[in-house]
């Protein structure tokens, strides 16, 4: 059927009702229909329009279902709305982009409102708040916007350019035109309701596993049957096990602790870990040999039956149900990249080389093998002995900013203080301020922001009866370089649609450069040389560990593409081959161990699919735009880069740091490091 499509209407082969329900002879009629019809829009429009009618109108039509209407309809809508000349276009770009501030907004405000029982630390939860809380305002704005024709309308008016042409075309866009463009991003998928709820049932399965598969690792033992754990201590796998490791380092028995859950991490990648372990403390278990003990006899054990895999599994084919109505992301990994991080997949990959094959991390090696005494261990990824304590007494910075900040008035009232020590005028900072209020979180503390210009961003962190400590301090301020970001990002941007940054990296970025600085707008001690030569190579090196890992989670979901009828067994083989593949490439020259397959061990990889890579890309923006601003003029940098809007991510970086995002400034950090050291 695809083949009778032809030429400019190829785009009709996505539309999953016609090819669906329809007949060969129909799809040519309607493709007919559809050429006409362009023409005679066009006919009535100036020429300068041409382009976007053709496009518009295409793409309007692949979203047409049969319960919007007949062909004759669409015909109508196209007819009565699409602009004929660009100043009509333009006021109606702005009629629509009001409208949708005042939707999105509102939206936004309510979800803050209705939760605020939840999420700040005032009075008593009642059963009811929980209702409200979990009331979403806007879950059926795409629905009732193409029940109203709103979303054809906006499509054909202001189509969506893909992440290719925003990276060709973009550089030479006005403003306007990259908020024309992103308005085209607002109605990018009719996904049925029913295809989410099914995926959304299997992340809570998967979530489900993962969160249940605790390890005792009191129970674990030795080839002499000792045990070398707390007798009752359970870790989550993988992030508890990590930690462990990474605990471990301080401990004199540590390396035998490292190499039980080691072993341990092996057998759950290759699924040899027996079932009775999981989530139970009943059984002795040596991870070394795979023994199982009860009480001092062997049992026959039962290894788990690739469940870890049949999760993947089960995923991969609720997302592929919904690719085909996704025209312009017709797989995850586009959507998870192209669509998400804005990003193309083979330059995220290719970043993830350059820095895990960089020379340096052969001597960052060295360098820790000479620190422990003994050669490296693939669990030497988690390494994190370059983390550098604060030596100040925790308990008297307590006290003194309890003092400080006896209550949240006392926090909001200092924050323009807070933003002139940081180099933001007193104008600047009293406007900025003004849009943000502070309170007591029930939770660890988080940022949320206005999405409309009347309204106002909320710094939540932990404000205790006798004031905030040093913990709820330094949460504040990470917070708070979040809201600047939200702030500037939404006030001082030109147009409502391009408010925002690229993705959530970019006002991470942020929020850490100001955390970096929580003590010295205490005018307490500023980082010095040696503190930051040791955090450069603790990036460099946790950077090699969740790239490598990054890359597997990638390269398993280019092969399940490959392979869609893969059993949990064959995906299994195939994710440990991979695991090891990469590992041979990348790990070996530095570790000189071959074949493990540890980087196939993160949790993630099984209920949040392709979300690993957003870690260290954003730790590198962080780092790049980090190291950028170190020496610059905070204030006028920070203006410079955050009233840029929502752009694509490289084209942000390019207008805020000079270039692209890359791995260089990492690698040079790490470079003149091992200097220092030397
Ligand atoms: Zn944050």
């Amino acid at each position: 059927m695809k083949t009778l499509v032809i030429g400019a209407f190829a785009l009709l082969s996505f539309f999953p009702a016609l090819l669906g329900q329809t007949t060969n002879k129909e799809v040519m009629t309607k493709n007919q229909n559809l050429k006409e019809l362009i023409s005679e829009v066009k006919a009535k429009a100036d020429s300068d329009q041409h382009r976007r009618i053709e496009k518009g109108l295409l793409q309007a039509f692949s979203f047409w279902r049969e319960e919007d209407g007949t062909f004759d309809d669409f015909r109508q809508l196209c007819l009565e709305h699409s602009a004929t000349t660009s100043a009509q276009r333009q006021a109606m770009f702005l009629r629509i982009q009001d409208n949708f501030e005042l939707l999105f907004g509102s939206f936004n405000k309510i979800s803050v409102g209705l939760k605020i029982p939840l999420h700040v630390d005032e009075g008593e939860i009642i059963p009811v708040d929980r209702i409200f809380g979990g009331y979403g305002a806007g879950s059926h704005f795409s629905d009732d916007m193409f029940a109203n024709k709103i979303a054809f309308i906006t499509i054909m008016n202001f189509p969506f350019y893909s992440l290719d042409e925003k990276t060709e075309l973009g550089p030479d866009w006005s403003r306007l035109e990259w908020a024309y463009a992103r308005m085209g991003d607002v109605f990018k998928s009719r996904i049925p309701a029913r295809l989410l709820l099914d995926y959304e049932q299997i992340v809570t399965n998967a979530d489900g596993y993962i969160s249940n598969y605790n390890i005792y690792v009191g129970k674990l033992t030795d080839k002499n049957g000792k045990t070398h754990f707390p007798a009752d201590l359970k870790l989550i796998s993988h992030w508890g096990l990590r930690d462990e490791i990474k605990a471990s380092y301080a401990i004199g028995e540590g390396f035998t602790r490292q190499s039980l859950i080691y072993e341990t991490m092996l057998r759950i990648i290759r699924q040899e870990i027996p079932q009775e372990v999981i989530n139970n403390n009943e059984f002795n278990w040596n991870p070394m040999s795979n023994a199982l003990m009860k009480d001092g006899k062997k049992i026959i054990h039962t290894p788990e039956p690739d469940t870890r895999y049949q999760h993947m599994i089960n995923l991969f084919g609720a997302l592929k149900n919904i690719d085909v109505y996704s025209p312009h992301f017709p797989d995850y990994i586009s959507r998870k990249f192209e669509e998400d991080m804005e990003i193309r997949v083979e330059e995220v990959e290719a970043v993830f080389v350059e820095l895990i094959s960089a020379p340096e991390l052969k001597e960052i090696g060295k360098v820790i093998e000479k620190r422990l005494g003994r050669k490296l261990q693939p669990w030497d990824i988690w390494y994190d002995g370059f983390k550098t304590r604060s030596s100040l007494d925790i308990n008297k910075l307590d006290k003194m900013l309890q003092e400080k900040y006896p209550d949240k008035a006392a926090f909001e009232a200092d924050l323009p203080n807070i933003l002139v020590k940081l180099g933001f005028d007193t104008d600047s900072a009293r406007s900025i301020a003004s849009r943000i209020i502070v309170d007591p979180s029930r939770g660890a503390g988080h940022a949320w922001g206005a999405a409309m210009k009347s309204d106002k961003a909320r710094l939540r962190t932990r404000i205790g009866t006798n004031g905030m400590d040093y913990k709820g301090y330094n949460i504040a301020i990470h917070e708070f370089g979040h809201n600047v970001e939200q702030t500037i990002s939404l006030q001082n941007v030109d147009y409502y649609m391009l408010n925002g940054v690229p993705n959530t990296s970019f006002t991470e970025a942020l929020a850490f450069v100001f955390q970096a600085r929580d003590l010295e707008l205490l005018g307490l001690e500023k980082s010095d040389d040696q503190s930051r030569h040791f955090a450069a190579l603790d990036n460099l090196w946790s950077n090699y560990e969740i790239m490598g890992v990054s890359l597997v989670d990638i390269h398993v979901w280019k092969w399940l593409y490959a392979h869609p009828e893969a059993t949990a067994t064959e995906l299994k083989e195939a994710v440990n081959r991979i695991a090891v593949e990469t590992w041979n490439k990348y790990y070996y020259p530095v570790f000189g161990i071959k074949d493990s397959p540890i980087l196939a061990v993160y949790s993630h990889m099984i209920d949040y699919p392709l979300y690993l890579s957003a870690y260290p890309i954003g730790q590198l923006i962080e780092f790049q735009f980090g190291s950028y601003i170190r020496d610059k003029n905070f204030a006028a940098e920070v203006y410079k880069a955050f009233t840029q809007g929502r752009l694509i991510p490289q084209l942000w970086m390019k207008g805020a740091v000079g270039s692209e995002i890359t791995a260089e400034p990492a690698i040079e950090a790490a470079r003149s490091a091992l200097t220092f050291l030397r």
